[in-house]
């Protein structure tokens, strides 16, 4: 193996090695299941492993994106519209949990009772011009909105950096992007219909019902099953993408520089080496180049790549990934708003994250980074630094509080839980607030002294429903309701 020849070019490598060879063997609704299994009372003619439902028909066991969460239930539905919504509820004869797009890696979605999706409610249903608030379905997947808004003038202000989850789904973990002066996804929700335990349907917006407005903007599936959600937008805009390397160093003395100039702003920093990868993104007026390059400007697919090497010559491991490197070239990218933040992610993983105080961003990482180095930690995956306005809504890891996200990734082939209880305690020692749909081990305790609204949120919880009908097991551990 030549190690000189190994280039960190994010389209080529990846071609090359084949991409997709990291695709999800979890549980999907075409897995094929032990039919031993103590739950499976029905195998389908296609093979595909079931219970029984409560209507007599077979129930296919689900599974999260990235396979490290999975469940049988024993009831799946699926509405076709808002009043099917409220007649689940009101007949419901078990617990409901509500899935999105499946793409939390922690157990907000897992239950033995009813999964409810609500992917048939999808779309936008209104744009009221004159405030530039749109309506859109609670099923309707973040990839679905960019377009028909760009389409009346309009574009979202800022979007995380895929676009697969469902906008209830990424509403109810505060899902964010990046940028400094700007917030998650939660904080531009105007206002939210959902339907209660009761089988009542509620809007709440910051002057009608404003206590359940600011449970509701995270809400973690647990007040009740959202419909439809108003989003402030803005006029379109075209974003231009710019990726280089740096030297380690170099970036981390950059980073709150880089922070204050620039729409948005991220780290891809490489453990184990002496670079860290820079990522802006700043309105722009140039045009689209016609021919787009190809490629999905990935760099996570590089490092899978890189990773297989390194399994094979592990002491060159430093050594390698500060080669490869040295050789990426700087790249732009121009497009539309919402084309340029939703990146592929054709490569599955794992991931915990954490909010830190904004200011404390910079130290953390390197602590986290000498802890790598230190403990000699077998990881290739780059860490992800981002800074996220702070904002008002209660379980909001980022609520009254501008804060810097780092997030550690492996592979979801590989193993993953050593690594992030090595990192953990660094983040707690910078009073950080865990991502709701990432990995944490923290339990009702430590988050209530970490999350100031925690009791407020509570107290709704109970009031919106107070027989448990919206909680699964993880939910009521993590609510230390016994
Ligand atoms: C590849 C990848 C990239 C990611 N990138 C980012 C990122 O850039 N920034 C970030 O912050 N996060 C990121 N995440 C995390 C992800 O955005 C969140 O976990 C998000 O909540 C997932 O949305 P989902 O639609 O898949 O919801 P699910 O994971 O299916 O569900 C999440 C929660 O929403 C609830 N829910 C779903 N629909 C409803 C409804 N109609 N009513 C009530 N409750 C409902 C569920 O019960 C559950 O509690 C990423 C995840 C992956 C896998």
């Amino acid at each position: 193996m030549n190690i000189n020849k190994i280039r960190l070019d994010r389209r080529t490598i990846l071609k090359a090695a084949g991409v997709g060879a990291g695709l999800s063997v979890g549980m999907g609704p075409n897995a094929r299941v032990n039919a031993s299994d103590t739950n499976i009372k029905n195998v389908t003619q296609s093979g595909v492993a079931a219970v029984l439902g409560n209507n007599g028909k077979p129930v296919l066991p689900w599974s999260n994106w990235s396979g490290n969460q999975h469940c049988q239930p024993t009831q799946r539905e699926t509405p076709r519209n808002e009043e099917q919504v409220v007649r689940s509820i009101k007949g419901a004869r078990q617990p409901i949990r509500c899935v999105g797009a499946g793409h939390s890696f922690s157990p907000l979605v897992p239950t033995s009772d009813t999964l409810m999706s609500l992917a048939r409610l999808r779309g936008i249903e209104k744009i009221h011009e004159e405030t530039q608030e749109v309506d859109i379905w609670a099923g309707t997947r973040l990839a679905q909105i960019g377009k028909p808004l760009w389409d009346a003038g309009l574009g979202l202000i800022n979007m995380p950096d895929i676009n697969t989850q469902g906008l209830a789904g990424a509403i109810a973990t505060s899902t964010h992007g990046a940028g400094y002066r700007l917030g998650s996804m939660s904080s531009y929700v105007t206002r939210m219909r959902m339907v209660t335990a009761a089988g009542e349907i509620v809007e709440c917006s910051a002057t009608e019902n404003p206590e359940l407005f600011n449970a509701a903007r995270n809400n973690l599936g647990a007040l009740g099953v959202v419909t439809q959600l108003r989003l402030q937008a803005r006029d379109s805009y075209k974003l231009s993408e710019y990726s280089w390397m740096m030297k380690l160093e170099e970036g981390l003395e950059r980073a709150e520089e880089l922070r204050d100039t620039n729409r948005h702003f991220e780290f891809y920093a490489l453990p184990h080496a002496d670079h860290i990868l820079g990522l802006t993104l700043n309105e722009t007026d140039k045009p689209i180049p016609e021919q787009e390059r190809e490629g999905n400007g990935d760099a996570y697919e590089t490092f899978r790549t890189l990773s297989q090497v390194v399994d094979v010559v592990p002491f060159l491991r430093r050594f390698i990934i500060n080669t490869g490197a040295s050789t990426v070239e700087p790249e732009e990218k121009i497009g539309r708003s919402y084309d340029v933040f939703g990146n592929l992610r054709d490569i599955r993983f794992n991931e915990m994250e954490y909010s830190v105080p904004a200011e404390y961003g910079v130290q953390c990482l390197k602590e986290i980074l000498d802890t790598i180095k230190r403990e000699n930690i077998d990881i290739m995956f780059p860490l992800e630094y981002r800074y996220v306005k702070q904002d008002d809504v209660w379980l909001s890891p980022f609520y009254q509080r501008d804060s810097c996200t780092i997030s550690c990734h492996n592979f979801h082939d590989r193993e993953y839980k050593k690594y992030f209880a090595a990192i953990e305690p660094v983040f707690l020692k910078y009073e950080g607030r865990p991502h709701w749909g990432k990995i944490h081990t923290l339990g009702a305790r430590e988050l209530a002294a970490r999350y100031p609204m925690w009791n407020e949120f509570q107290r709704v919880r109970k009031e919106m429903d107070p027989q448990g009908l919206f909680l699964n097991s993880h939910l009521k551990e993590l609510f230390a309701l016994g």
